[in-house]
């Protein structure tokens, strides 16, 4: 039996709020620790079951199966992410668009990753072969819950593994949505459970359940400590994307009709609640005054409001993260950096709303906490640099290492800028804010540990083994 989302054992349940207007609209089980047992319970019955014994071309059928029946249900689905996170429609179109992309890819790849025939000993053969690891938890975050649902159960399952999801307490009807799909995809009863809830129980009791063998978790740094404490209680593995503070370097020949509307888009995208956001602009000290005045220009124009009125960006999930983004933008005032443009919140915006309108700030120092902290907002600084040995050391002096930026037109450049900056992915004249499910993505430093997305994937999502056969 799947265990099923939709009631806890408790009876109790969460209210679902609208971040547009800030009202409830519908509700989700409030799972605790007996719910998370009994989703565990039937990951693992699933994985020991029959599922063990589906073939890597069937497994990777199903999830064929599944992206067709996401773009079969694509609106519906674009609509649902949209009215829970808040994100402006045509972005809650993009997600399942890019979700529909991650089925079909990890379809594909199912069986694709092989392993090793091992040169030994006289008399023996040596092989690798890939396993999956049993029992994975993915626990997923508010900001994309459709993708990064995708991305994890995607990889997982082409794997062979069984998978527990705990979507966000802020966001997680889609991912509901996703596991009656994947049903009907004719995944077996089992191989998907969903526990809805909060972070503290249902989280805490799925990261450290003992029927738990792996755990993949996107979200904040301080929460991926709290579940690797969690989850190094059993010894598990775990994957963590933890965010970033994501720079984007620009070189005084760089082609800037191309670079500022990325520039923008990259922290406007989602509101700024986006792990890769590129959140610092590096600028070369000759082009600095330019830039600044062009994106001040752009910034002024920017306007926040509901979903459906699908402007330049959407609200913040929720009222403490809205309060949260709003305070670090007033602690910068206070603190004396120049703010260059602020943007607008849509004058018929529901007053109920989680509206930050997006702000810049100009001449920021590298070692200011608006240019260390991960705002997770509609919030840009920008930073003047000297050469390229000075804005690579900008680059690197954060705690954070998960996607890069370089804008130049010089191609020994592009190569050693790349090369030098501490970050999972760089990007050359182009950013891809979350984008490319064929790309490996994760970070450095406190940006976590592990690769998920494109095949890199697949080998977080299962474990080596070695088998030795002594032939003679
Ligand atoms: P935020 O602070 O914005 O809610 P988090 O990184 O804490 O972001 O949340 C990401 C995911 O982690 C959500 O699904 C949330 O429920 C879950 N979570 C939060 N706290 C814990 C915890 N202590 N253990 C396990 N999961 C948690």
């Amino acid at each position: 039996m799947t265990a099923r989302p939709r009631t806890a054992l408790s009876g109790e349940r969460l209210d679902v709020f609208c971040p547009s207007d800030g009202k409830a609209f519908a509700s989700i089980a409030a799972s605790g620790a007996e719910d998370v047992d009994r989703a565990a319970a039937a990951a693992a019955r699933a994985f020991e079951g029959p599922w063990r014994k589906v073939s890597a071309l069937e497994r990777g059928r199903m999830l064929t199966r599944l992206s067709a029946l996401v773009k079969k249900h694509a609106e519906e689905l674009a609509a649902l992410e949209s009215r829970d996170t808040g994100k402006p429609a045509r972005q809650g179109r993009a997600d399942a668009a890019v979700t529909e992309r991650y089925y079909e890819f990890y379809g594909g790849a199912a069986d694709k990753l092989m392993g090793d025939q091992i040169p030994f000993l006289d008399g023996f053969t040596a092989l690798t072969l890939r396993e999956p690891h049993g029992v994975v938890a993915g626990i997923i975050p508010w900001n994309y819950p459709l993708q990064i649902g995708a991305r994890v159960l995607g990889a997982a399952l082409a794997m062979g593994n069984t998978l527990v999801l705990k979507p966000a307490e802020d966001a997680s009807l889609t991912t509901i949505r996703i596991a009656e799909l994947a049903l009907e995809a004719g995944i077996p009863e089992g191989v998907v459970n969903v526990v809805t809830g909060l972070g503290a129980t249902a989280g805490a009791a799925l990261s450290r359940h003992g029927q738990v063998d792996y755990v993949t978790f996107t979200g904040s740094p301080m929460t991926g400590t709290a579940i690797q404490q969690a989850a190094a209680v059993n010894n598990r593995g775990v994957t963590m994307e933890l965010g970033g503070k994501s720079p984007q370097i620009v070189f005084a020949d760089a082609d800037l009709v191309k670079a500022l509307p990325v520039i923008v888009n990259a922290i406007i995208q989602n509101g700024g609640q986006t792990c890769s956001a590129g959140s610092r602009v590096l600028i070369e000290k000759k082009i600095y005054q330019p830039v600044a005045e062009a994106l001040a220009h752009r910034f002024a124009q920017l306007t926040a409001g509901p979903h459906v009125a699908d402007l330049d960006l959407g609200p913040m999930v929720n009222r403490r993260q809205a309060e949260r983004v709003a305070a670090m933008i007033a602690a910068a005032k206070e603190a004396g950096i120049p703010i260059l443009a602020e943007g607008k919140i849509a004058p018929d915006a529901p007053s109920g709303g989680y509206y930050v309108a997006p702000a810049l700030f100009g001449s920021v120092d590298p070692m200011a906490a608006i240019a260390q902290e991960e705002v997770f907002g509609p919030v840009l600084s920008l930073l003047p640099f000297d050469d390229e040995d000075d804005a690579i050391r900008i680059a690197n002096s954060t705690e954070f290492g998960l996607v890069a930026g370089v804008w130049t037109a010089d191609g020994g450049r592009q190569h050693r800028v790349a090369k030098a900056v501490r970050a999972g992915q760089v990007w050359v004249n182009s950013y891809g804010a979350g984008g490319g499910v064929e790309l490996p993505f994760g970070g450095f430093k406190k940006s976590g540990h592990g690769r998920e997305k494109g095949l890199e994937a697949l080998y977080d999502m299962s474990a080596t083994k070695t088998i030795v056969f002594n032939h003679g």
